[in-house]
This record gives structure tokens, sequence and C-alpha cells, in this order.
């Protein structure tokens, strides 16, 4: 099992690379997003989508065990997107990504938002070739999630927290998830935001612009 495990992973790896390579290649900055189910990670895809399409070229691939929805929802923010239907499976892995690039025919300088399905764990383990990981958290969720799901945290470049208009009606603590996430990754950053008002998602389009600036 530790075998089989170690050849998946290996094999992963090296297709992770060739993925890297071409991203670098064509100055293309991929960004692989990971949550639990409803953080809220296609909603602040559409809200991006909406505000910097006009001046940037936008791709998405979205991983989700079944249906189009989110694929369907991307499109019609207006930037193309590919659905990648994993069955049973629950991440994607660095050959979903290659078969999808050859698909979304992605021209140099793009950003390739990457929606991992749902899912705090494995996801962590497979590299897809992304230059930066953003894990989103919702203040919806408990703040002891860096803790529970110490990998995918450690992992990360960026913390997106969301929903932040709901803090006065949760317990939820900032401060609380922000410590713990720092113990596990001192140099994750984060950024909080609310997809609902709008808060925020100006340090998040700022990030992204600066991500472009050192590719
Ligand atoms: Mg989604
Ligand atoms: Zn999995």
């Amino acid at each position: 099992m530790v075998k089989l495990n170690l050849d998946i992973l290996s094999e992963n790896n090296r297709l992770a690379e060739r993925n890297r390579g071409w991203f670098e290649a064509k100055h293309v900055l991929a960004l692989n997003m990971v949550s639990s189910p409803g953080s809220g990670k296609t909603s602040i895809l559409e809200s991006t989508i909406r505000s910097m399409v006009e001046t940037q070229k936008l791709f998405v691939i979205e991983g989700d065990q079944q249906t189009t929805r989110d694929a369907d929802r991307i499109e019609k923010s207006g930037a193309p997107a590919i659905q990648i239907n994993t069955g049973s499976g629950c991440h994607l892995d660095g050959n979903m990504i290659h078969l999808a690039l050859k698909k979304l025919e992605i021209p140099e300088h793009a950003i390739l938002f990457i929606e991992n399905v749902g899912n705090l764990v494995c996801p962590a383990m497979f590299d897809l070739g992304e230059q930066k990981r953003v894990v989103v958290i919702s203040v919806t969720e408990g703040d002891d999630k860096p803790l529970k799901y110490p990998y995918m945290f450690e992992t990360s470049h960026l913390c997106i927290i969301n929903k932040t208009d709901l803090l006065p009606y949760v317990d939820f603590k900032v401060e609380t998830a922000m410590k713990y996430a720092r113990q596990i990754n001192p140099n994750l950053e984060f950024i909080m935001v609310s997809v609902k008002t709008g808060e925020g998602m100006d340090e998040w389009y700022e990030w992204l612009k600066k991500q472009l600036q050192v590719l």
C-alpha cells in the first residue's frame, strides 16, 4: 500500500513538473485553489473574472466529482472554463491538468485558476505544477482548520479568509486561525475578503497582479 502510494505520487510529481515547465515557458500564472466544500472558491472566481476580464486573459479549470455547474457559472462570468469530473476521485492530479491544457489553448501571460475538488486532505499531496497554491477558508468553518489539516496550510502560499461579513454572527476568531496557520507555515500570506460585500477583493486583485510581475 505504501509502495503503491509512493509510485502514484512520484509519477504525479513528474507530470506536475512538465506542467510547470509549460506554464513557465508561456509565462502563465497557474494557481491551485484549494478549500473545503462551500468556502466560496467559485464565487471568488466569478467576482475576480467580472472585475479583471477586460484587462487580463483568464482561464479556469474546474474540478468536482460530478456536474458542470461550476464551469457553467464561470463561463457566464466571462472566462473560458473546462470542467473535470473526478467521479469517485477526491482530487485533481497532474495528468488531468496536462489533458485540460491541451483543450484550453491558453495564450501567453494568462492567469489559469485551477479550482480543485473541495477537500483539504489529499489535494495537498498532489502537485499540479502550479506556481502558487491558494487555500480558502470561510468564517463559517472552525478557526482550528489549520491545526486539523496542517499539510494543506504548510504547502500553500496564500490563505484567503472569506465571508468576513458574517464575522459578527459566528465564533470564528481571525487571530486564532492566523496564529495556528503561522505555527505551521510562517511564510503564509493572508487576505480577508467578503465576496458578498466586495470587502478585501481589491487586495486579492493586487496580489494577483504582483504575481504576474514576477513571472
Ligand atoms: Mg466550486
Ligand atoms: Zn483524493
